[in-house]
């Protein structure tokens, strides 16, 4: 039997042991009062808009019915307070917006909530409390005391029951000041509807019912547009924060990590459209990121699919809105769902997916709040983009496309830091320079010329490889850096540079020639080589021990040589 399933058995036989027996029982000992129809009927319609409308404090929605339950209490009895409360009970668990099973939470809750009304009852009765009295003094003592002992078993179990499941839970948090803040605040409301109750009879549900009803509709509004101002306020943060990132990847992670943050959400995926089809980018679940195992689908398929075909947002409450439409990946216990077009210049380029294991997760102005975070974010992709073509163009040589000087001096800074800090062993630098490159240039033209660099800087990029990294230092010299390589081996790795190019043809359409016919020419090149941490600490050195070695012991010497730097 899985976890789940014995948890439901044994909550179900507690409450089939516990719950209807004690109903019986109060029944017995505690008979209530006859109550006519109209009172049952006007006190449950109260209640149940009660429970219709709970305040929202703290973005937790608040039910304040105590006022009618005390009320009830202490004019009908235990009995009819313990059946008002299991009422509350039901509703309340229908309306909350989790997704755990019903069948895990409603034997659980109403046991809860008939404990509590028991040991409030009992306490009140044992402690000498009358129902149905008229003296004020004694309706505020013990009308208390049923309250406070309410409130007191109602932490004193929860905290219980979550220490057995394991979990941490402080026993004074916040939620327990507002509860004993709440209830203390709608007393005197439960003692006026009690006394004037008495005296004016159901007149007195109106009297105050009215003016209660305003309250929480007024806090509602004023609590629901201080929402969207603060997740306006946060959206803009977001913004700034998208705009400061340079590079794609991060623009992207920040997003999503942002916008699961402020909707609190447990799952966020965003997805690519491209080519006809739907590839996911980002899969945020529970705080992390998580591989991207998800196959790509036609980009007409689920509910990402619909956003891009209708370029619409939808949001869902639960799962049976969607189920019939999704097709994809999505995790089982998800409910709510808010998915919205991401587009740049009116493109759809995605479509961002948030899910909740709540029901009714989300609402309407999160959605025009993520359009102005969708813009955002597009915005920030294009200037990142923009910036890491920028940067990619400053680093490389407009002709060959190999990187330039610039690069490779900070490329051999951080190598010499590394080698310094003893992290890297050793470090070679080998440069190279066309021998008499004058002398094709004047022979076959400048443009010839360049075809062959194209060609060299192409050859060179294949033998190097992976092995080491390679610029073009100057006009027709290039040097690499090769990490790991100690003299002799870089000196056999540019043997093999200077043999590979001295076999090579290189065929070029002479520009000095009028029919430009196709003419093989054959190149060589001298090569010097020097390393670290042999022959230098210092990175602007190596490259001028190169130089030294290139010129003296490779060009002096009669070209088409490799020379090592010696002291
Ligand atoms: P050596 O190195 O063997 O002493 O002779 P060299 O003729 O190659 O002499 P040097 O290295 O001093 O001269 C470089 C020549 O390379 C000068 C110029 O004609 C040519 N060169 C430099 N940059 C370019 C370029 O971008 N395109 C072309 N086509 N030629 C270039
Ligand atoms: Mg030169
Ligand atoms: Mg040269």
């Amino acid at each position: 039997m899985d976890n789940i399933l014995k948890r439901k058995v044994v909550l179900w036989t507690l409450w089939a042991l516990f719950v209807p027996p004690g109903l019986y029982l109060i029944y017995q000992y505690y008979p209530p009062p006859s109550i006519s129809f109209a009172d049952a009927a006007a006190y449950l319609l109260f209640f149940i808009l009660a429970c219709l409308l709970p305040m929202n404090i703290n973005g937790v929605p608040t039910y304040l019915v105590q006022w009618l339950t005390v009320a009830v209490f202490l004019k009908f009895g235990l009995f009819a307070e313990v059946i008002l409360s299991q009422i509350t009970m039901l509703i309340v668990i229908l309306r909350l917006r989790t997704s755990e099973s019903l069948s895990i939470r409603i034997p659980f809750n109403s046991m809860m909530f008939f404990a509590i009304s028991s040991l409030a009852g009992l306490t009140f009765l044992f402690a000498g409390g009358q129902i149905g009295s008229v003296d004020l003094g004694h309706i505020l003592l013990y009308g208390l005391l049923f309250q406070i002992v309410s409130v007191m078993s109602n932490q004193i179990i929860l905290y219980v029951y979550v220490r057995i499941l394991g979990e941490h839970k402080n026993f004074f948090s916040i939620d327990t000041i507002w509860d004993f803040s709440i209830t203390l605040l709608v007393f005197p409301l439960a003692i006026a509807l009690y006394i004037s109750e008495t005296y004016i009879g159901l007149t007195a549900l109106l009297l105050l019912g009215v003016p209660f009803f305003t309250m929480t509709a007024i806090m509602r509004m004023y609590n629901n547009s201080e929402k969207v101002n603060s997740d306006l306020k946060k959206a803009g943060e977001i913004g700034h924060q998208l705009a400061a990132r340079l590079s794609s990847d991060e623009v992207l992670d920040q997003f999503v990590i942002q916008v699961a943050d402020l909707f609190q959400v447990d799952y966020a995926y965003v997805i690519d459209y491209r080519d006809g089809k739907l590839i996911m980018l980002r899969m945020f679940e529970h705080d992390e990121f998580q591989p991207l195992t998800v196959e790509p689908v036609q980009y007409n398929k689920g509910i990402a699919g619909s956003v891009i075909i209708h370029n619409t947002s939808y949001i869902y409450d639960n799962k049976a809105q969607w189920k019939g439409i999704a097709s994809g990946y999505m995790p089982g216990d998800t409910e709510s769902l808010m998915a919205t077009p991401i587009s740049r210049n009116n493109k759809i380029e995605g479509v961002l997916v948030l899910g909740s294991k709540r029901k009714h997760a989300f609402v309407h102005h999160q959605l025009q709040i993520l359009d102005i975070l969708s813009t955002y974010f597009a915005v920030s992709l294009e200037k990142a983009s923009l910036i890491q073509k920028a940067i990619a163009k400053s680093e490389r040589c407009g002709l060959t496309k190999l990187y330039n000087y610039r690069y490779l001096d900070e490329a051999l800074e951080k190598c010499m830091v590394k080698v310094n800090s003893g992290e890297l062993r050793n470090l070679s630098v080998v440069m190279m320079d066309i021998d008499h490159f004058k002398g094709i240039n004047d022979k076959y033209g400048h443009q010839s010329g360049n075809e062959i660099l194209i060609d060299l800087a192409n050859l060179l990029k294949e033998i190097v490889g992976k092995e080491g990294t390679i610029a073009r230092y100057g006009g027709e010299e290039f040097v690499v850096l090769l990490p790991n390589y100690n003299k002799d081996i870089a000196m056999l790795f540019a043997e093999n540079i200077r043999k590979e190019i001295e076999k090579r043809e290189f065929m070029i359409q002479s520009d000095l020639d009028e029919d430009r016919s196709t003419i093989p020419i054959k190149i060589t090149m001298s090569i010097g080589v020097s390393s670290a941490p042999d022959d230098s600490d210092d990175g602007m050195a190596m490259i001028r021990n190169a130089d030294r070695a290139l010129y003296i012991g490779a060009k002096q010497a009669g070209r088409n040589k490799v020379a090592a730097y010696t002291k």
